[in-house]
This record gives structure tokens, sequence and C-alpha cells, in this order.
């Protein structure tokens, strides 16, 4: 896996308990946690890719109400996951993709000693809406992908299926479980 950074979207007090909670969400938290302690481990970069709504942005006045406000518990990444600031990153963004103008790209850019990241492990939520949006803006701009199929869910079984598919074929994205993930960071 060349150059890799955990990317966790959304996953946040109101997408798993709150406005927006999705009861599938909670399935993700033990093998994210698995995955962000690996990542520790291994110096591997963890990026949470968050909402932080204003309330006149897109996704609050046409189509999902207040969530995930800036600023607010609802916006912050769940206790389960840490994050440990004093190495993971969080970046905001204020709708599906979590390269639309925010300061990702060149996050990303940056890392590796300004060698930039190149695979960009993917989790969260959902994986049909957030995490795929991410995903297109991950492919255009030319990296890797790996999405985590145990890491990710959406609000039905169906939207989760159906992400991973589009992940799949569209954007070319591997699609590994989390333990398949870190039997790959160990190879020797
Ligand atoms: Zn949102």
């Amino acid at each position: 896996m060349i150059r890799p950074v955990v990317v966790i979207v959304d996953m946040l007090n109101d997408f798993v308990t709150g406005e927006l909670g999705a009861k599938r969400a909670k399935k993700i938290i033990g093998p994210l946690q698995r995955l962000v302690g690996f990542a520790h481990e291994k110096g591997v970069p963890v990026v949470f890719s968050n909402d932080a709504h204003y309330p006149q942005d897109i996704e609050i006045t046409r189509k999902w109400g207040q969530h995930a406000m800036k600023g607010s518990y609802g916006a912050e990444v769940i206790l389960e996951l840490g994050p440990d600031l004093t190495k993971d990153y969080i970046v905001e963004k204020r709708t599906y993709s979590g390269f639309y103008e925010t300061g990702l790209d060149s996050l990303l850019r940056d890392l590796y000693n300004g060698e930039g990241a190149k695979t960009l492990v993917l989790c969260g939520l959902h994986t049909h809406m957030c995490v795929q949006h991410t995903a297109a803006d991950a492919f255009f701009r030319g990296y890797y992908l790996i999405v985590a199929s145990d890491g990710t869910e959406a609000f039905t079984a169906q939207y989760h299926k159906r992400g991973l598919e589009d992940l799949k074929n569209v954007y070319g994205a591997k699609v590994l479980t989390v333990e398949e993930i870190i039997k790959d960071w160990t190879k020797p």
C-alpha cells in the first residue's frame, strides 16, 4: 500500500446517536477503533473528515435539516474514536465531499515529508453519500482508494451495498475488511 492515510468520514455524534443517527452506524465503531489503533501503531496518518455546518449550508437548507452544526456536540467525533489531537487531523467540510472547498487535498499532499499521501483508506458514514462523494473527488485527483467494507455504513443495507458497488466499479476502489487492510500493512 503506497503512502496510506486513513480518512474517517462523519463519525460524529449526530450521525451515530443524534439528529441523523443510524442504528447501523454503531456496528462499525469496533472495526474503526481497531483500524485507528493500528494506524497509530504503524505511524499511518489518520484524518477525520467532519461535517461542520452553517445554518445556510446547502445540505441544511435543501435536504437534511440541521445536523452537525459547527461547534456543537453533534459535530464532534464520537468519543470511542478519539481523536488523538497530538497526531490525528480534523478537516471540516460543509457538504458531502471531504475535498470540496476544504484543505484536505493540500494536507494530504504535505504528508510523508512532502511526498504526499497516495492511498486513501476510506471509512465512515455514509457509504453511498459522503464516503462516495469523497471517493469521487479523490479519484479525480489521482489517489488510490481502499474502502473498509466493515468500516463504512449507511441507513440501510441496500444503500451500503450500492455504495460499495459504485466505489468499486466507478472509482476502482479495493473493498477490503479492516482485518485485510491490517494484514496488508503487516506484510514484510
Ligand atoms: Zn452534512
